[in-house]
């Protein structure tokens, strides 16, 4: 059950970017059980999410929309050509993971919008700074507004069930926050 939007349309028409990580000749982690590929499932969690962002008011862009390969840099680029205001990086984690967690860029917002995120996703879900990462940092610095990166869940297979209540847990604190923030 989708609930009914309680805001009114987003003033601004400021946009959201989605950012399904890796695609093309990066397929990210994968599921040596199954075959899947991180890749995939981010495009297609990325791509439920937006249905529920828009039908909570939101203009919702994205940094690709096929199996593509776009680079770092170029994702940033996208989104400030879209005219983003908010980044939010979709991404699932190694097959072992156990726990959904969101990482966040140094940005003013970012840190609040992440732990928004995380509290939806469950009580064990992590919050970490994009400088805890195994890169030490992550492209989403390089974004100028708030940004951060979810891992989703392990890359396993998902159902288009699991996607659903995914982006539905997700989708009101973002939009709750983008209004804040950035409307
Ligand atoms: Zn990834």
């Amino acid at each position: 059950m989708l609930s009914r939007p309680k805001l009114s349309p987003n003033p601004s028409g400021a946009y959201i970017v989605l950012d399904p990580g890796h695609g093309g000749r990066d397929p990210g982690a994968v599921d040596p059980a199954t075959g899947t590929r991180e890749a995939d499932l981010n495009l297609a969690q990325a791509l439920t999410l937006k249905e529920y962002l828009a039908r909570l008011g939101y203009r919702v862009g994205f940094t690709r929309t096929t199996d593509e390969t776009v680079p770092l840099p170029e994702r940033i680029a996208r989104a400030r050509r879209l005219g983003a205001r908010l980044f939010v990086s979709v991404h699932h984690d190694i097959p072992t993971a156990t726990r959904p967690g969101v990482y966040y860029s140094p940005r003013p917002g970012s840190e609040e919008l992440a732990r928004t995120i995380a509290a939806s996703l469950g009580p064990n879900a992590w919050v970490l700074p994009s400088s805890a990462s195994r890169f030490s940092r992550l492209y989403i610095d390089d974004f100028p507004g708030p940004a951060v990166l979810v891992e989703f869940g392990p890359t396993k297979p998902t159902s288009r069930e699991e996607r659903i209540a995914r982006a539905q847990a997700v989708a009101s604190p973002i939009v709750e926050f983008a209004r804040r923030y950035v409307a």
